[in-house]
């Protein structure tokens, strides 16, 4: 029997360890320095939103790691020594391991920013961030203000969260458009004016300069790089994340952003594996990016890992990119790749459909060549996984999606309301392509 030992109790960190205990009579200890028990990050907003309780993040009851004979350390791993397969915490207490999975997860981006360590200033990543917000931004009385720096999905999640308590707030953003190396045009022009119409002052094109700090060493006003200041209470740091493996630099463990890993998961040292937002796979696979700090990716590293770790060795195999997120309250999701226009090469085209009145829209990347369908962003319309999978797996082509958008939908019936405008602007555009590019491409899609 083996002992396995994981560094961090996160989605990736669990699914490992659950599916271990499925497979074999390992060992199992997880350490974290965080919580006692695994929760859900990605619910962390609702808890100050009240929409639930703290307790209400964790999927799984207490008992549950007793029972699966999974031990758990409440520590943060100081050292990790390869040659002795030995792990010292802070507390000065040693952990030996068989195998050893790092899963230890991202901290919040901080780039040297004049008073970022000021009281007030936070990021919004663990769950003692999420304490400190309570006690930084209880209520508008406390903070009259907030500004938020970064515009990505924590960055608007934050925002959400301190509108949710009426807090006033300011939301620097480095881009032109909100997460526009990420979405395309008309996309993220649509979120500026939903952040808009949440009353959020948001300032595009502008970047933090410095905090500046009260007599008691707290954050009092910010300074933009366009000579604005900004009085404060709070300043929240969502510029990104970075890979969370300071602890590991003297190991030994070949380390890039984060910790290096083969598509096996494995780490540069013997019986020492890597998996979840800490990984950096050697190369990217297919379109991904190398490191990953996303949910679903964790959970399926966890699952492949464990096949390789019960004597089946398992590739990780992520197949097509999906994710799915929400901004204030416009659900977004995307399947395959439909790349920002800073990002897209040349044969990458866009259709894009967006309705008149409500913020919902629709973009759908094809090969200008082939017609291949290269994946969908849909804001405000829910579409089924299994289906778009299928479609980017079968290769099909762009007039094969629009014909059977409607079988895609989670909800039929609120398509129909859509679809008619949505073939119609499809067809014109086709027309205008054509002319445009001058091709002699068939026209296959006429069912509308
Ligand atoms: C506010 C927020 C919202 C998000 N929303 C989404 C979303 O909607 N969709 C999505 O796909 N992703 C979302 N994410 C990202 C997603 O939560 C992460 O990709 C995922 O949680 C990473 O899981 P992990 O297991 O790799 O690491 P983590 O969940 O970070 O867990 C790592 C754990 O290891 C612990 N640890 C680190 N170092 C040590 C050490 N030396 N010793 C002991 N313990 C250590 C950490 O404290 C932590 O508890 C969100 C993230 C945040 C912060």
């Amino acid at each position: 029997m083996e002992h396995i030992v994981i560094i961090g109790n996160g989605i990736s960190g669990v699914t490992l360890a659950r599916h271990i205990r499925k497979l074999s009579d390992n060992k199992i200890t997880i350490i974290s320095a965080e919580s006692d028990y695994f929760f859900s990050r990605t619910a962390l907003m609702y808890v100050y939103m009240g929409h639930m309780k703290f307790e209400h993040t964790q999927p799984y009851e207490n008992w549950f790691w007793k029972k699966n004979r999974i031990d758990l350390v409440n520590g943060f791993v100081e050292k990790v020594a390869t040659d002795s397969k030995k792990l010292t915490l802070k507390d000065g207490s040693t952990i030996t391991y068989d195998k050893l999975v790092i899963a230890t997860g991202s901290k919040p981006n901080k780039f040297g920013w004049p008073g970022q360590d000021l009281k007030g200033v936070q990021g919004l990543y663990s769950k003692q961030d999420l304490e400190l917000l309570e006690k930084n931004a209880p209520n508008n009385e406390v903070c009259n203000r907030a500004v938020i720096v970064g515009g990505g999905l924590i960055g608007i999640e934050m925002a959400e969260m301190l509108r949710s308590r009426k807090i006033p707030v300011t939301f620097l953003v480095r881009e032109k458009s909100f997460w526009n190396g990420v979405l395309p045009e008309g996309e993220s022009a649509m979120i500026n004016e939903h952040i808009l119409e949440h009353h959020i002052d948001l300032r595009l094109d502008t970047n933090l300069k410095e905090i500046l700090s009260d007599e008691t060493g707290r954050a009092r006003a910010i300074v933009t790089d366009k000579g604005d200041t900004i009085e404060c209470n709070v300043v929240g740091l969502t510029a990104g994340v970075t890979p969370n493996i300071d602890f590991l630099k003297e190991s030994g463990i070949a380390l890039g952003r984060g910790v290096k890993v083969n598509r096996f998961l494995e780490t540069s040292a013997e019986d020492v594996y890597a998996i979840g937002d800490c990984a950096e796979q050697h190369e990217g696979i297919g379109s991904r990016r190398p490191i990953e700090a996303v949910w679903y990716t964790g959970r399926m590293m966890g699952e492949a890992l464990a096949q390789t770790l019960c004597d089946n060795p398992r590739k990780y195999n992520p197949g097509h990119w999906f994710n799915s997120a929400k901004f204030l309250d416009i659900e977004y999701q995307t399947y395959g790749w439909v790349f920002s226009e800073r990002s897209k090469e040349d044969h990458e085209y866009h259709f894009h459909w967006r309705h008149a009145k409500e913020k919902i829209c629709i973009t759908i990347a094809y090969h200008i060549d082939t017609m291949k369908f290269l994946g969908i962003n849909t804001f405000g319309i829910r579409m089924r996984h299994e289906i778009f999978d299928q479609w980017l797996t079968a290769n099909k082509d762009i007039d094969h999606v629009m014909t059977y958008l409607k079988d895609a939908n989670f909800d039929p019936e609120f398509y129909k309301l859509y679809e008619a405008e949505i073939v119609n602007k499809y067809n014109a555009d086709f027309k205008k392509n054509i002319r445009l590019e001058k091709k002699s491409w068939k026209r296959i899609f006429s069912k509308a």
